[in-house]
């Protein structure tokens, strides 16, 4: 046992030495035993946190002011499709020898932003079917595909209307002259035939 005994504080020695004298501050030491009051104690009414509803941003595709077709920081334009956005900015270099600039308006958005904007026109028209002619759901919404884009303002929708056929842009509803969609057969065939409004596209009978 005596010698059990010896080897026990032979090998405990050490550890008892504290270690690192010569570099730790009492500092560093102790703060990991420090409370953190902040962490859990906090009133709840204190802590940032994002509403559920109500706090769509450009994640989402809203546009801030003065967004163009060559913007490639705002989401609304770095997530259309990529022919689209090529479309658009080969004709918005020949419409500025024009003077005109191509503003958009609105293009890519989330599912989310999509779902706002229908909940919105709903109030607004009165009725689902009457919004239908205006806004798509985020099922069907060539927006939320990136496959659509809303230009302003009237001089580079009229200058679009004249020209995009070339570079395959279109209209496709006759109630959005703003409304463009990539059709890449336009240049030799043409725009397809408008329809009236968004309740006459197939693609909205989802
Ligand atoms: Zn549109």
């Amino acid at each position: 046992m005596a010698v059990l005994a010896a080897i026990v504080v032979a090998l405990g020695h050490p550890l008892l030495k504290p270690s690192s004298d010569s570099t730790a501050t009492p500092g560093q030491d102790f703060s990991p035993f420090l409370p953190a009051p902040s962490l859990s104690d906090r009133p709840p009414s204190h802590a940032p946190h994002r509403e559920s509803r109500g706090a769509l941003d450009e994640s989402d595709g809203v546009v801030p002011d003065g967004v163009t077709v060559l913007d490639d920081e705002v989401p609304a334009v770095a997530n259309l499709d990529a022919e689209l956005l090529d479309a658009l900015r080969r004709a918005a270099q020949n419409a500025a020898d024009d003077g005109i600039t191509f503003t958009v308006n609105s293009g890519w958005r989330s599912a989310a932003y999509q779902k706002e904007l229908l909940r919105k026109a709903v109030a607004q028209h009165g009725s689902e079917a009457e919004a239908a002619r205006w806004v798509a759901t985020a099922t069907t919404s060539p927006h939320v595909a990136g496959d659509a884009v809303d230009i302003g303002p009237d001089r580079a929708t009229d200058w679009l209307s004249e020209h995009g056929s070339a570079y395959g842009l279109c209209r496709i509803y006759r109630n959005e002259p703003w409304h463009f969609e990539l059709r890449t057969d336009a240049a030799d065939r043409g725009c397809p035939r408008m329809y009236a409004d968004p309740t006459q596209d197939p693609r909205m009978r989802q």
